[in-house]
Parts: structure tokens; C-alpha cells; sequence
């Protein structure tokens, strides 16, 4: 063999082990017979490769127990921009911040009808294993992507969705719903996303979206559910935050009749609701080509110019409503100028006299009769921020109407379709100050754990039950009881809080957190500043109250949840608005919302309801999991921290993930697998076996000296416990 072939030989061989991270003793013996250089040289780094980018599923580590020595391979596999690693079937991910040439076509091509342990790990290998899982097994599947702020949910669910556009058969009809489904992500980013300290690109909002297969296993529809828009960003935003994306793409990309039509100016700093956070320009962000993104996107998805224009009319008149001025007299609030409001006559189709009105004064029914009373100037500013928040929520899930719409199937024969879920949620939050919003979140995250827990605590009982194999418990702590503390009827925090917001006379935050006291004061996931004997807490604000979460501790502020909960908008802005002539507004505004006299739902209720059908849906699916990590706060390449990722690997339940799934046996291969890997370290099994597998199998590792407690064998799997008795199987096949 010359040294160019040798060469060649060296490179495919360091490629593999990068990609597998095992190590071949054959390197070793090669070492002495080549001179060269060079290529002693990629030997030498091929020797050191399992070394240097660590191993590819974390239940082959050693020391499966030790956070350190997770974090460390973590470390190794990051520097070698392997940025995918499995414990088990979970996907672990670590942000690279940096385009990774790993989306390509030919990956794609390299990952297709292959299994999950041949290649190396990576999205579409998740992608691929629950695709062909749902066509061969005709079981519905989903795919669970969490992580924190900026950490790749949103990149990993389009790429997800990429894989499924690319690879899956495809028709006439099929490329339409493939085109628009794809295209709903700019449209829903344009309005859901924003940039934060965290994220230039945000999601403001958690999403769930089922993508349906025909019976050939073409794409032929969709459907989203959307969670939570974070819509107070519409009125406000921190230092070096923005709104959402749209009102700076329409500003900045909008063409100057369609701006002059909306009234707006091409200066996002001239609208009060953008100028808050002093943040006008993103440098990663180019406004003004996103939004012919966008306008492509919506004509895509089925929007024609009239409802492109209806829609643009609300979205400038929230900017309109921002710029709306009060002063008061007397302690009563009047606007200053009428231009807004002449603005917002014409693009809402309302009566310009009705709607001043509305913005300063408060009407309510009190047995059966209205009473109309003015409003002070804090009063009125916080009605027209409502009603900007009202308009903007609704017309965000009406948004999401349209888009499902336009991804329903209209086939019959597509009835019995199958389905792939994918759910980009908010991960776990703990800030310096924790609000109601986050509280929402961090339940979210409990339950999304509950079911984390049960499912693959059900799923490992399962496979061992159909291999035949017996089920050793497992120890591991059920955080049923953070779920129960929160939404449990009658004396949960979310029923407590209710309760305080339907409560006539001085329900207040603070009434709140006494009767949280008086309900919970012992439980044993729920603290706040007092203490069992009257004394007080003294690290604990007077106005708080910690949650011991699974992940953690986290101090909530009852600053604002009673507002929060009870998102109130006065009748008055509702009657305006259902006279709106605006299409999409009078969908939004119901007028049976005015003779309803039953309240509407709580914002924590309405929550809790959709979380409990999120996690009906999810139950009746077979899940896989994307567990994605941020390297570092500052948005960069290559930095490692590790106190970050620390946290992170803590709030996933990485840990605990792993020590389930070496609970019992840290690896199991289908015994085809197996022995085709294997046959040739063995005389009896080598070339070709004839007999029952299984009976291979166990032929195969007797012969490699493999004691009884070391492994099982099932029905269709061979069970080995220890990662070190596959090590030296994989070595001996290598010398
Ligand atoms: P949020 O909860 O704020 O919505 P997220 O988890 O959805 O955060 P993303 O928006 O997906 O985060 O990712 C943040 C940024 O990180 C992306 O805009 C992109 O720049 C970068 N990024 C994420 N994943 C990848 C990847 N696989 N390859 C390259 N860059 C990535
Ligand atoms: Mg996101």
C-alpha cells in the first residue's frame, strides 16, 4: 500500500472514530510500520481520538454518576464541534453559534432509513428514527425540544421540519403544504419572536405543531397550537430588548405608499411602544429584508393583499394606540391630540368619539344597569396598554387560525392520517426577579418533567417487559407534588389565586400571599420569609414566595399577579372593538363576549387547561427528546462555560435522565445488529451464522469470555450492562 492510499485509508478511519469515538488498537500497530510524517501525525491524533472528542452517548461513560465527568465530555465533543451527543435515544445539543456545514443535503441523504446506532448522533437522526417509527409501527409520535433561552429549540424544530420537507415523498399538493409549512415560521417569528438579552431571535411564545403524514408518508398537513404570547412586550421592553419583529420589518421594509396608507413613519423611534427598550437595530437582524421575507411568506400561506392589508392596518394601529397622550385635569384623563386617534378611526373601521371615550372612561353592568365613570391619567394609560395587549394577543392566535387553515388537509382519504408532534417551549426560568409569567413557565416545565418521568420510566419498563427481561425499580423522585402544589383544586396556588381575583373588596398581591401562607405554610415545596415560629426569613423578600422546583429553587414577586391573572379589559374597549370593521377584528372581538355573564377564564387557568390538553396530546404520542444547551450568555462561538452549562444540565434533568437509563443495562442492540458488528471476533459465528439468532448470539459472547451478570438477552435484543464489557468487544474487533 503506498502513502497516499495509507493517507486515505488514516483519514477514513479518523473520521469514523470522530464520529464514534472508539479507538482501534490496529492504529497502534500501524504506528511502526509507516514512516511518514504526516501520516504519523493524523495517527497519532486518530490514537487520542477517543480521548479528544469523548464518547457519543453518555451512557457509555464510566463514571455515569459524576456531573463533572458528563460536563467533560460534553467539553471534548463541543471543541471538536460535536455539538450532538445521546444519552440513550435523548439528544443532547449545544448551541454552536456558528454555521456548522452539518444541514446539508448529503447529511440528510446520510441519515435516511439508517439506524440510530450506525451513524453518528444528530438531529436528523432523530428526525429519521421517529419518522420511520410512526411509519412502521403506525404509531403517532412527537418530538419534545426544551432547553433555556437562545439554547437552539427553534433552530432544531426547523431543522426538523427541514429534514421531513426534503427527504419525504412529495406531489403537487404535497409541496404546497410542504412550502407552507415551512413558510408559517417566518410568519409566526415576524409576530411571536423578538430580540432579548438572551436571544436575538426569542420565541415569545411556546409552540406545539403536529405535522400529518399520509399513508405514503408524505407530508399532507399541519396544525399549531400556540402558549402564552409574552404580549406585555407589546407595551413594554427591557433596556436593550425590542418588541416584536414585525412592527420594526413593516417601519423598516414596508413600501411608502403602503406606510403613508398606514400613517407611520419610516423612524421606529418616533412610537412609544418601541422605544422603550433603546434598542432599535439588531446587528444580526436586517428589518428590512425579513420583511420581504415575510410578505412572501404570507402570500405562501394564502393571505391575499385585502387581508395582508387588514392585518398591517392592526398591527399600526397598536403603534398608533402607543402614541395615544393623556393629561389629566382634575384628576380625570383626557388625550391630548386627536391625530392617533383619527389614525386609529380609519384603520380600525371604529367610531373615532366612541373610542376616545372608551380610552378614558370605564363602563361596568352592576345589576343590569351600566354605570360610566372617568378615568385618572394612570387609569387610562393602563386601559389603552390593555387594550394594545388585547389587540395583539388575539390577532396573534387569529394568525394562527389562518396558518392552520391553510395547513388543513381537505382530502378524505387523509383522514387516518399519522402524526409527527413537535413542541418548541419555553425552558425553565430563573431570574433575578421571577413574575407570574415565569411562574407559568416553570409549571410548564414541571409538568413537561412529569411526563418526561413517566414516559421513559414506562417506555424502559416496556422494552424490558417485551424483551422478556425482568424490571428492576428504579429510585428516582416524582415531582407530582410541585405539579399538585400548583394546580390542585381548591387549595393549589393557581386555585388560591383565583380565588383572590374573583373576590370582591381588598383582594390585593398581598392578600394573596397571606392566604398562600395560611393554605400552604409547611408544605414541603413551598417557603416564604416567615417561619414556623412566627420569626421571619430573612433572606426572603416580604413580598415573595419560593417554589422548590425540581430544578431548583426559584423566589416568585406576587407583584402583579392579580393584574396579570385577571387581564382585564374594560367593556367599554370591548364593545369599540366589536364594532370594528376590521375582518380580522371582529373575529378576535365576539360579541357574545358582552352578553356573556359568566367571566372569562383567568390567564393562569386558561394556562393550566391547555397544559392538561398539551399533555393529552403528548401521552397518546411516542416521544423523542432534543435536550438543547447555550454555551455561554454572550452569544458566542466556541466559549465553554461552565458554570452555565452546569445549571443547565441540572434544570434539563440530565443527570437523573442518566441514571434512569443505566439504572438497568447501559446498552442494547437488536441481535441482527449485534452479531453483523461482532461475528468475526468469534470462529463458531464467523462468516455467517445459520442458526437462531439469539443462539448466535450467545455462541458469540461466551466465546468473548462475557460473565452471566454482565448482560441478558431478550427476545430481539442483547442487554449489556456495563459500557467497559462493549469497550473491549469494540478493541478486539479492532486487533
Ligand atoms: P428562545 O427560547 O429564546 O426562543 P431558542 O432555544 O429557540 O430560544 P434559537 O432561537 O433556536 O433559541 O437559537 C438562538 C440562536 O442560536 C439562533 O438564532 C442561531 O444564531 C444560534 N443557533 C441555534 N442552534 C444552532 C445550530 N444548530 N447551528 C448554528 N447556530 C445555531
Ligand atoms: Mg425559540
Amino acid at each position: 500500500m503506498d502513502v497516499g492510499n495509507l493517507s486515505n485509508l488514516m483519514r477514513k478511519t479518523q473520521a469514523t472514530i470522530l464520529e464514534n469515538g472508539f479507538l482501534g488498537k490496529r492504529l497502534e500497530e500501524l504506528r511502526h510500520v509507516v514512516a511518514s510524517d504526516g501520516v504519523r501525525a493524523m495517527m497519532e491524533s486518530a490514537l487520542t481520538a477517543r480521548d479528544r472528542v469523548g464518547v457519543q452517548d453518555f451512557v457509555l461513560l464510566e463514571n455515569y454518576t459524576s456531573e463533572a465527568a458528563f460536563i467533560e465530555n460534553l467539553r471534548k465533543r463541543f471543541k471538536e464541534n460535536l455539538i450532538y451527543t445521546y444519552i440513550g435515544s435523548v439528544l443532547v445539543s449545544v448551541n454552536p453559534y456558528k454555521d456548522l456545514e452539518i444541514y446539508t443535503k448529503n447529511h440528510m441523504e446520510r441519515y435516511r432509513g439508517v439506524n440510530f446506532y450506525e451513524v453518528s448522533p444528530h438531529i436528523y437522526a432523530v428526525s429519521d428514527n421517529a419518522y420511520r417509527s410512526m411509519r412502521t409501527e403506525r404509531k403517532d409520535q412527537c418530538i419534545l425540544i426544551s432547553g433555556e433561552s437562545g439554547a437552539g429549540k427553534t433552530e432544531a424544530s426547523k431543522k426538523i421540519l427541514q429534514y421531513y420537507a426534503v427527504t419525504c415523498p412529495a406531489s403537487e399538493h404535497v409541496q404546497t403544504i410542504k412550502d407552507r409549512l415551512l413558510q408559517s415560521n417566518p410568519v409566526l417569528e415576524a409576530f411571536g419572536n423578538a430580540k432579548t438579552l438572551r436571544n436575538d431571535n426569542s420565541s415569545r411564545f411556546g409552540k406545539y405543531m403536529d405535522i400529518q403524514f399520509d399513508f405514503k408518508g408524505a407530508p399532507v398537513g399541519g396544525h399549531i397550537i400556540n402558549y402564552l404570547l409574552e404580549k406585555s412586550r407589546v407595551v413594554h421592553q427591557n433596556h436593550g430588548e425590542r418588541n416584536f419583529h414585525i412592527f420594526y420589518q413593516i417601519i423598516e421594509g414596508g413600501e411608502e405608499d403602503l406606510l403613508r396608507r398606514l400613517g407611520l413613519e419610516r423612524n421606529s423611534q418616533q412610537y412609544q411602544y418601541l422605544v422603550k427598550g433603546n434598542c432599535p437595530k439588531v446587528s444580526s437582524i436586517n428589518d428590512r429584508s425579513d420583511w420581504k421575507v415575510v410578505r412572501k411568506a404570507l402570500a405562501v400561506i394564502g393571505f391575499n393583499d385585502d387581508e395582508v392589508e387588514e392585518l398591517l392596518n392592526i398591527i399600526a394601529s397598536v403603534l398608533h394606540l402607543g402614541n395615544v397622550q393623556y393629561k389629566e385635569e382634575e384628576g380625570y384623563a383626557y388625550i391630548t391630540s386627536d391625530t392617533q386617534i383619527k389614525y386609529l378611526a380609519r384603520l380600525l373601521g371604529v367610531n373615532g368619539t366612541v373610542l376616545t371615550e372608551a380610552l378614558t372612561h370605564k363602563k361596568i353592568i352592576a345589576k343590569g344597569e351600566e354605570l360610566v365613570s372617568p378615568l385618572n391619567l394612570e387609569q387610562s394609560s393602563s386601559a389603552r396598554d390593555a387594550l394594545s395587549k388585547a389587540v395583539y394577543g388575539r390577532t396573534f392566535t387569529w394568525l394562527v387560525n389562518k396558518i392552520n387553515a391553510s395547513l388543513a388537509y381537505t382530502d378524505e382519504s387523509h383522514k387516518d392520517a399519522s402524526v409527527i408532534g413537535l413542541l418548541d417551549i419555553y425552558g425553565f426560568e430563573v431570574f433575578q426577579h421571577n413574575s407570574f409569567e415565569q411562574f407559568c413557565i416553570n409549571y410548564c416545565n414541571e409538568k413537561l418533567q412529569q411526563l418526561f418521568i413517566e414516559l421513559t420510566l414506562k417506555s424502559e419498563q416496556e422494552e424490558y417487559e417485551a424483551e422478556g427481561i425482568t424490571w428492576e425499580p428504579v429510585q428516582y423522585f416524582n415531582n407530582k407534588i410541585i405539579c399538585d402544589l400548583v394546580e390542585e383544586k381548591f387549595k393549589g396556588i393557581i386555585s388560591i389565586l383565583d380565588e383572590e381575583c374573583l373576590r370582591p373588596g381588598d383582594a390585593s398581591d398581598v392578600t394573596f400571599l397571606q392566604k398562600l401562607e395560611d393554605t400552604l405554610g409547611g408544605h414541603p415545596h413551598f417557603v416564604t420569609h416567615k417561619l414556623a415560629d412566627g420569626k421571619t426569613r430573612k433572606v426572603m423578600g416580604r413580598e415573595e414566595f419560593r417554589l422548590l422546583h425540581y430544578a431548583g429553587e426559584v423566589n416568585y414577586n406576587v407583584n402583579g399577579f392579580l393584574d396579570k391573572n385577571n387581564d382585564l379589559l374594560f367593556r367599554n374597549l370591548k364593545e369599540v372593538m366589536c364594532m370594528s370593521e376590521n375582518k380580522i377584528l371582529t373575529q378576535c372581538f365576539d360579541r357574545d363576549e358582552l352578553s356573556d355573564k359568566k367571566r372569562p377564564d383567568t390567564a393562569a387557568t386558561q394556562f393550566k387547561a391547555s397544559l392538561a390538553k398539551l399533555m393529552e396530546i403528548l401521552m397518546s404520542k411516542e416521544p423523542s427528546y432534543v435536550r438543547c444547551i447555550k454555551p455561554n450568555d454572550s452569544k458566542q462561538a466556541v466559549r465553554f462555560d461552565e458554570v452555565l452549562i452546569r445549571h443547565q444540565v441540572k434544570y434539563l434533568g440530565l443527570m437523573e435522565n442518566l441514571r434512569v437509563r443505566r439504572a438497568g443495562f447501559a446498552y442494547r442492540r437488536r441481535y441482527e445488529t449485534f452479531l453483523q458488528r461482532y461475528k468475526s471476533l468469534c470462529p463458531e459465528t464467523w462468516p455467517n451464522w445459520n442458526g437462531k439468532l439469539s443462539d448466535g448470539v450467545s455462541t458469540l459472547v461466551k466465546h468473548l469470555g462475557y460473565k452471566p451478570e454482565e448482560y441478558k438477552l431478550g427476545r430481539s435484543k442483547i442487554f449489556i450492562r456495563f459500557p467497559k464489557t462493549l469497550f473491549a468487544t469494540e478493541d478486539a474487533l479492532e486487533t
